[in-house]
């Protein structure tokens, strides 16, 4: 068992690791950069160091300098979180040849997922449905039209190496192909250095819907509910919930009987997640993997009562994961909301500043996921996550009221965040009755 672990991350993501070493009984190490000296993950792990400046490029994503905090502090180990260098092979292989224990994926199944189109071409071959489209790479306008003729229009273009919500292209019908190729191209190198974009039909107003997995290294792939995630801006996610509302036994079992697959066609271990869009008619599609935890790992945890993060650590100790967890069953309904420091009534702008005034609700079934405090200084240059807040209870609709107490309980003063869009959402009627989709926001908000 590994006796130090170095977070590779920051945020609340950070506090989260830490707080399930503790428990562990393993030692912690955060890393920070400038502008998150006085961030709480610094002063809640056993060590604190700096790591470079306020830029990501020179301090969450520094490798030289997160390896030299690593050996400097003696760390056997490094859990990356999620973002930054969680789905880097690159940093994966760098930490296996230092000897030091990579709490996520190895390098050649982060690179083998990481490619979006390699990922669905290596689920095609096992049998998990995907969404109808290109073949790999898409590499000349010639050939996307070619394709787009025969799957039909509307099709989303993608870059391979995407992620984030970023780098898709919509493209209704042949007459924006061109110009729109081009420029998902441009931007594909210019956001991920990898110019190669394939091509989808793109399926009108599904559900995303996405199965956890936790594997280890005796052969148990297990998979643990399902977390419905539809409810996105710009293609990122804002609130989720398991289980989906839609679920049946059937559904879910297909589902599972594809995540399994999913796992064995990479020899898988530790926590992932299979992502899928589901269409109106139930069929569901596998979209990408995920070889890391999720932002909203934590919907999983309340509706299943187990910790995720302790027992990814522990599938990546060699620690055979409990048999309890094949037979469990979700009891409830989770909600998470995404609090983020930006305006939702203004395009969704980052609002960064100082939190004057702060405070969080409490209560039954409530948990709140957060680094910052009152006086805290939301920096301008990460993600505008600050604050996840998670409630459980016996029904969706209890979980819907129980979540509105808990929104009209949070006081974040001095900056803009998407609380009081959240309530909106909440009390929509259409979201009450449980009829969502990926452009569920967009039509809201139109
Ligand atoms: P990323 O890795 O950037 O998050 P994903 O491939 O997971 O991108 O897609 C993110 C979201 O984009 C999905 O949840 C869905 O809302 C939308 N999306 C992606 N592919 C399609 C598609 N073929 N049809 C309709 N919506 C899609």
């Amino acid at each position: 068992m590994v006796k130090k672990i170095l977070i590779a991350n920051r945020g609340e993501i950070a506090l989260r690791i830490i707080r399930a070493c503790r428990e562990l009984g393993i030692e912690t190490v955060a890393v920070y950069s400038k502008a998150d000296e006085l961030s709480l993950h610094t002063r809640f792990a056993d060590e604190a160091i700096c790591i470079g400046p306020n830029e990501s490029s020179k301090s969450y994503l520094n490798i030289p300098s997160i390896l030299a905090a690593a050996e400097l502090t003696d760390s056997d180990a490094i859990h990356p979180g999620y973002g930054f260098l969680a789905e880097s092979s690159k940093f994966a292989s760098i930490c296996k040849e230092n000897n030091i224990k990579f709490i996520g994926s190895d390098a050649e199944i982060i690179n083998m997922m990481g490619n979006k189109s390699f990922a669905k071409d290596t689920m095609k071959k096992v049998g998990v449905p995907v969404i109808p489209g290109s073949d790999g790479n898409v590499n000349t306008y010639e050939e996307a039209k070619f394709l787009c003729t025969s799957i039909g229009y509307p099709v989303i273009i993608k870059a391979v190496s995407g992620g984030g919500g970023k780098g898709m292209r919509l493209v209704k019908d042949e007459s924006q192909l061109e110009k729109l190729f081009n420029m998902a191209k441009i931007e594909a190198e210019a956001a991920f250095s990898d110019s190669n974009v394939y091509i989808e039909k793109y399926l009108d107003k599904p559900r995303h819907i996405e199965i956890q997995i936790l594997c280890d290294n005796f052969g148990n792939i297990i998979p643990l509910g399902e977390r419905e995630c539809s409810l996105q801006r710009r293609h990122q996610k804002i609130l989720e919930e398991s289980p989906s509302c839609i679920m049946t036994d059937s559904l879910r079992e297909k589902l599972y009987n594809s995540s399994i697959k999913a796992c064995k066609a990479v020899s898988y271990v530790g926590a992932g997640t299979i992502e899928y869009l589901v269409d109106s008619e139930f069929n569901y599609y596998f979209m990408e993997m995920n070889t890391r935890i999720q932002v909203e790992h934590p919907v999983t945890e309340l509706v299943l009562g187990i910790d995720l993060i302790k027992n990814q650590i522990l599938s990546h100790n060699d620690i055979p994961l409990p048999d309890f967890m094949h037979n469990i069953k979700l009891r409830g309904h989770a909600i998470e909301c995404r609090i983020n420091a930006e305006d939702p009534y203004n395009s969704f702008m980052p609002s960064p500043g100082e939190i004057t005034t702060f405070h969080m609700p409490g209560g039954n079934g409530i948990r709140v996921d957060t680094h910052i405090y009152s006086g805290y200084k939301v920096p301008p240059y990460y993600d505008s996550m600050i604050a996840k807040l998670i409630v459980s209870a016996p029904t969706r609709q209890e979980a819907i009221s129980r979540m509105l107490g808990a929104l009209n309980e949070c006081v974040i003063e001095g900056i803009k965040t998407t609380i009081p869009f959240l309530k909106e959402i909440l009390s929509n009627p259409d979201f009450i009755k449980g009829s969502i989709h990926t452009s569920f926001i967009d039509e809201m908000m139109s």
